[in-house]
């Protein structure tokens, strides 16, 4: 196998006394490639330094939603100038998550957008994070659409999302909560959205797949999203490998 895992936080403190055996496991399970997400300054600068070390790791910078008093967007800026090695290769995560926070909407919002204007100007993608937050999720794309490139990461389907993502031509990554049980309405959507908008990705520590709920995530159980993938879009799990290893090194524009 060749994969990419295209979100994860290695950068997380639960990493920190197993990180060397941990990705010694990932190369084994054939990953090649990982994206180091931040999810606010520090994080962000750590995900750089992690792609400054280990090979086939690159670095997306950004600001969650949940750290939208914490921290700003010139920040961000000011990260990138100081810290660009040429392995950056998207701006996230970021969006807009009800699940926790209610009343800062718009705030949530104005971070949301300025930072899909920092990405236009630095010519890159975004990783957007949306949580409880479908309908704004898509007025804002639709109102300050990003110029190069969107992936929905995490992708939980909705009728609003699906629409959006097929008609703007987004990119969706599916993780472990693909293999969890599911409404019948979710077949429905993956039949709707074409292979070749699809990537995978962990989001280790956090949403190991079944049957490993409640152990720490990491890039090697992709195997287990791979296969529940083929299966849901009927299609033989090598080429659904392939395909969506292509798609990864497309979207954040990686030259092997
Ligand atoms: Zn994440």
């Amino acid at each position: 196998m060749i994969i990419y895992d295209t979100h994860a936080h290695y950068n997380d403190e639960k990493f920190e006394n197993i990180l060397k055996e941990t990705l010694t496991e990932n190369k084994k399970a054939g990953v090649e490639k990982i994206n180091e997400i931040g999810y606010n300054v520090e994080s962000s600068i750590k995900a750089i330094e992690l792609s400054n070390k280990y090979e086939g790791h690159y670095a997306v910078i950004g600001i969650h939603p949940s750290d939208v008093d914490k921290c700003d967007v010139k920040q961000i800026e000011d990260v990138y100038n100081k810290y660009n090695n040429g392995k950056i290769v998207a701006i996230g995560e970021i969006g807009l998550d009800y699940y926790w926070v209610k009343d800062n909407k718009e705030a949530q919002k104005e971070l949301f957008i300025k930072q899909i204007d920092l990405a236009n100007k630095l010519k890159l993608p975004i990783v957007v994070h949306s949580r409880d937050a479908s309908l704004d999720t898509y007025l804002t794309l639709k109102e300050h659409p990003a110029l190069y490139g969107t992936l929905l990461h995490c992708f939980s389907p909705t009728e609003d999302l699906v629409r959006l993502v097929i008609e703007n031509n987004y990119m969706v990554a599916f993780g472990g909560n693909i293999t969890y049980n599911r409404a019948k309405s979710f077949q429905k959507y993956m039949d709707m959205i074409p292979i070749e908008q699809i990537v995978v990705e962990t989001d280790s520590p956090y949403l190991p797949p079944e049957p490993l709920r409640g152990t720490i995530n990491s890039s090697k159980n992709l195997p287990i999203i791979i296969n529940k993938l083929a299966e849901y879009k009927h299609m033989n799990v090598e080429d659904v490998e392939k395909i969506v290893y292509r798609n990864s090194l497309e979207f954040f524009n990686i030259k092997e």
